[in-house]
């Protein structure tokens, strides 16, 4: 069975996954999936589940490093427009899990709703965004989450309600295959105070991470009433180099890929950082970089 032969118009074969990350580095997909519809989606899986093969979810590429060599099996994109569609109706917005990040916030700050304003700046998609609770101190996006529906293993629709779910530092708990959209919960704010709230966000979060030209990726999530970058600058590592991987000079919890950098370099960065730490602090660094 082949997906390219019984996919054609929406399967590529070989294709190259660097550019659909944010570190621009990584091996090809055996096949590069982009369904129109859930329901092609869904008989995409089936096909999968039927031949064996292994499927993955790439969303923006922003939490993820994608090794050198080849990776087996089916990759899938929600780019259609049936995946990134935003419904609103009074406080309460549907987002497919395709669409980006940055166009929800920009969305509801227009329409005056609060809750997500502070999460400007962030670049992934919804779905990937939400699997990994993005946010910071000033908030995460879990906390605005009403229902998640997701496609089940099973190849069915399903809605987790907020109480079934679990947010926490970087990560939830939906384990199923896919976000098809998330609805959020956004009380109407004082539209000029999210403004305000949206701008500063802004300015705090670009002076903490690398340039935004600069590939790169973040590391480690933050241990209880810490940052993973103040461990890391007390084990003597900023600016701790691997081959063309380096940690960034801004913020040492994000690893910057300079020209030529490898995956394998990131992996040995991320180990020599989590060794050193532990030996130099005693902390035990949890890594939030998906690794596939
Ligand atoms: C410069 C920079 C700054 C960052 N700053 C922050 C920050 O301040 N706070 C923060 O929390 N994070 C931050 N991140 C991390 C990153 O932005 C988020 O984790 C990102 O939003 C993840 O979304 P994505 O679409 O890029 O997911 P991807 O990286 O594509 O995927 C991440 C995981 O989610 C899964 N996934 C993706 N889409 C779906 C879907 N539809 N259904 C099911 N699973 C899916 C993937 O399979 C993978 O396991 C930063 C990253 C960078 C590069």
């Amino acid at each position: 069975m082949s997906l390219a032969d019984d996919f054609p118009d929406i399967t590529r074969r070989d294709e190259p996954l660097a550019p659909y990350t944010h570190l621009k580095i990584g091996g090809p997909a055996e096949f590069l999936v982009q369904p129109r519809d859930v329901d092609e989606l869904r008989r995409v899986l089936a096909a999968c589940q039927a031949g064996g093969v292994p499927v993955r979810m790439l969303g923006g590429g922003h939490n993820l490093l994608v090794r050198d060599g080849p990776v087996p099996g089916a990759v899938v994109r929600l780019t259609a427009p049936a995946f990134t569609r935003i419904e609103w109706d009074g406080t309460r917005v549907t987002a497919g899990g395709g669409g980006p990040l940055f166009d929800l916030v920009a969305f509801t700050v227009r329409q005056g709703l609060t809750g997500l304003e502070t999460l400007v700046g962030l670049r992934g998609t919804v779905g990937g965004s939400v699997r990994c609770n993005v946010g910071d101190r000033s908030g995460e996006i879990g906390a605005a989450v009403r229902e998640v529906s997701v496609l089940t293993d099973a190849g069915r629709v399903a809605v987790r309600a907020r109480d079934e779910l679990t947010f926490s530092e970087h990560q939830s708990d939906i384990d199923e295959p896919v976000i098809l959209s998330v609805t959020f919960e956004l009380p109407r704010g004082d539209a000029a105070a999210v403004l305000a709230r949206m701008r500063k966000a802004w300015v705090l979060r670009k002076a903490a991470e690398p340039l935004s030209f600069q590939p790169s990726v973040r590391l480690f999530r933050n241990p209880p009433g810490q940052t993973a970058a103040a461990l890391i600058d007390r084990a003597k590592l900023a600016k701790a180099r691997v081959g063309g991987a380096e940690l960034s000079e801004r913020n040492s919890n994000y690893a910057v890929a300079q020209p030529g950098t490898s995956a394998a370099d990131i992996v040995r960065l991320v180990d020599l950082v989590r060794t050193r730490v532990r030996e130099r602090t005693g902390a035990a660094l949890e890594q939030e970089l998906h690794v596939w």
